[in-house]
């Protein structure tokens, strides 16, 4: 193996491996890949398994010796150790299954992880793309994150007055629709562009005009916690992919060694970020 996925274990003689899933690049494991990492966590490793905030899978208690063999056994499972160290960790989306999304971010996930699952950088890298604002997977707090957004307009169709929009627990989280006997009213300046209220507003009196992609930088958890800074907002998915190659590319040739993007900001500023 290459490195890429191992984990110094605790004990002498024993790794930690990372795996994910690469056939496709995706954040999710079908039920047969489930199996093989159980069979062998049973087989090789302590019994158990680990899931990381990164999506991916960790056995732990690995001996060295048995590394040949399971790598063959993950790559005819369509797996692979990988997202650890300076390589590009895991790029992890929202479940395409959320009622939620705006936009579901899965596709991007695994063109991302397609194209820069090897590539190494000055620092450690992750990369977290959101499907709404509540940003489950924590794209305020990564390298890079995105959070998908929805510009909603009211249509002509008739509001019935159901107002779901309006009441828990499916209304307005950031209290921006009032509904009156003339109707519904969307404060633009609380509304943070979710797309909720479009989706349960079965007459279509709310609908969306428009999706949309918040771009942060900077962002860290670890012992230097840092909330990512928004940079832009680009008006498609092939916009934002785009945009985090640059990125990629400007980092890896400005950085210094182990210095990550949020470390980069706080010594060069967002000048680098602009062209
Ligand atoms: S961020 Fe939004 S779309 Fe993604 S999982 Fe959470 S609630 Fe669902
Ligand atoms: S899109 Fe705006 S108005 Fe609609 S639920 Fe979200 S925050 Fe509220
Ligand atoms: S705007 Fe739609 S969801 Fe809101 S009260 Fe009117 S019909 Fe109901």
């Amino acid at each position: 193996m290459s490195g890429n996925g191992i984990v110094t274990g605790r004990a002498k003689g024993r790794v930690t491996l990372r795996i994910r899933s690469i056939e496709p690049y995706t954040s999710e494991f079908t039920a047969g890949q489930i199996g093989v990492i159980a069979d062998i966590a049973e087989q090789y490793g302590s019994g158990a398994a680990h899931v990381t905030p990164r999506q991916t899978i960790e056995v732990p208690h690995i001996g060295i010796d048995e590394l040949p063999v399971i790598e063959r056994l993950l790559a005819g499972h369509g797996l692979s150790a990988g997202s650890t160290g300076q390589y590009l960790r895991n790029v992890a989306a929202c479940s395409m299954w959320c009622l939620y999304n705006v936009s579901p971010m899965r596709g991007a996930a695994q063109k991302l992880n397609s194209l820069l699952s090897e590539k190494t950088l000055p620092g450690k890298t992750n990369i977290s793309l959101s499907g709404c604002d509540f940003s489950c997977v924590r794209s305020r707090t990564s390298d890079i994150g995105v959070i998908a957004r929805a510009l909603i307009v009211k249509t002509e169709k008739p509001c019935k007055q159901c107002s779901l929009c309006v009441k828990e627990p499916l209304g307005c989280q950031a209290d921006a629709i009032t509904l009156t006997r003339e109707g519904v009213h969307i404060d633009r300046r609380k509304c943070v562009r979710c797309g909720f209220c479009s989706g349960i507003c079965r007459p279509g009196t709310i609908a969306v005009k428009a999706r949309e992609f918040d771009i942060f930088v900077g962002g860290n958890g670890g012992v230097k916690p840092r909330e990512a800074l928004l940079h832009c907002t680009v008006p498609s998915e092939e916009d934002a992919l785009e945009l985090i190659g640059k990125i990629l590319d400007r980092y890896s040739s400005l950085a210094e060694k182990g210095e990550r993007i949020g470390d980069l900001i706080e010594r060069a500023g967002m000048g680098w970020l602009e062209d």
